[in-house]
């Protein structure tokens, strides 16, 4: 199965309470396609980024066997800037300053072979640019993904839900599913977003794990409790390269599989917080995931019924 990934490769500076980073390698579309890297699925990149990004970050994503005939570079402009701030709890960040850059006046151009692509990943990138992905895909997609974030709903709210009505699954966190519904109730949020399109919403809830709603069902998963959490940049995205990429690998997007790609997506984020950037996404083997997966199955496996 191919995945079509599109969305930010970016430059990031961020602080956490444990540190500072200068510019380094991120953006959503990085994320997700390292992490989906593992799943063996054949991953086809559709972003943008100026002169100034590096050549062995791009390097690093053909050696990941990305295929990146869809990166646009554009010599005489600067690549896509954000920079965070962690606040103590690591749950919750300030974005400090977002320089769109190349992402200003980008038209994703999508290469004819990538627009039968099975899967469609749409990382967090500007919703009208989103919505020119989806008009050029030639068959439907059996699964379309949209992750996106606040800065987009406070600015081009009504194009993201232009987006939205075309989508099969939605991932964002807590609050910016209380800002897209005006509900404060996840339970309520939920319901209301899924009358906006798609027919299943992750709801990221950070160290407090995440949910998984369709109309008449919810499923939770925990995150892994780690000792350290370094910087929680991309974890969102991480989780999406382990969702869809499992999603892809399996070739199965029912509810019950998509429970299990909620549980690789969530071991692909409790690896990326550990330390700043996608490092430690670049220093894992297959042998590591699957570890993880073994807590994972340990952490919420219990035995209620040989009591009573
Ligand atoms: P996450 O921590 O998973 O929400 O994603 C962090 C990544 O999103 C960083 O690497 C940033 O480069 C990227 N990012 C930050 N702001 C935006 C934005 N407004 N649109 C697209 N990507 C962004």
């Amino acid at each position: 199965m191919s995945v079509l990934v599109v969305g930010t490769v970016a430059f990031d500076a961020i602080e956490t309470p444990f540190g500072k980073t200068e510019k380094i390698v991120g953006g959503a579309a990085t994320y997700i396609c390292i992490s989906s890297s593992f799943f063996n699925t054949k991953i086809n990149l559709v972003s943008v980024v100026g002169g100034d990004f590096p050549k062995d970050s791009i390097q690093m994503l053909k050696n990941k066997k990305v295929n990146i005939d869809g990166l646009q570079i554009i010599n005489n402009k600067k690549t896509f800037f954000w920079s965070g701030k962690y606040h103590n709890n690591m749950n919750t960040r300030d974005t400090i300053e977002t320089q769109l850059n190349v992402l200003e006046n980008f038209n994703p151009i999508i290469p004819d072979k990538f627009k039968s692509s099975d899967f469609l990943m749409l990382g967090n990138l500007m919703p009208s640019i989103q919505k020119k992905v989806l008009d050029q895909m030639t068959k439907r997609p059996k699964l379309i993904v949209l992750d996106t974030m606040n800065f987009w709903m406070d600015n081009f709210m009504n194009d993201l839900k232009k987006a939205l009505q075309e989508v099969d699954v939605l991932t964002i966190n807590d609050e910016e599913a209380r800002q897209l519904s005006e509900e404060y109730s996840l339970v309520k949020a939920a319901k209301k977003i899924l009358t906006m399109g798609p027919k299943y919403l992750v709801i990221k809830k950070g160290e407090h794990g995440c949910l998984l709603f369709s109309s008449d069902e919810v499923f939770f998963a925990p995150a892994i409790p780690l000792e350290e959490v370094f910087d929680p940049t991309g974890a969102g995205d991480s989780f999406a390269g382990g969702f869809i990429g499992y999603l892809a690998k399996t070739n199965d997007i029912s509810f019950e599989n998509m429970k299990r790609a909620v549980i690789n997506g969530s071991v692909m984020a409790s690896f990326c917080v550990e330390k700043f950037g996608t490092k430690k996404l670049t220093e894992i083997s297959q042998s590591d995931i699957d570890s993880r997966i073994n807590e994972f199955i340990k952490l919420v496996d219990f035995d209620i019924k040989s009591k009573e």
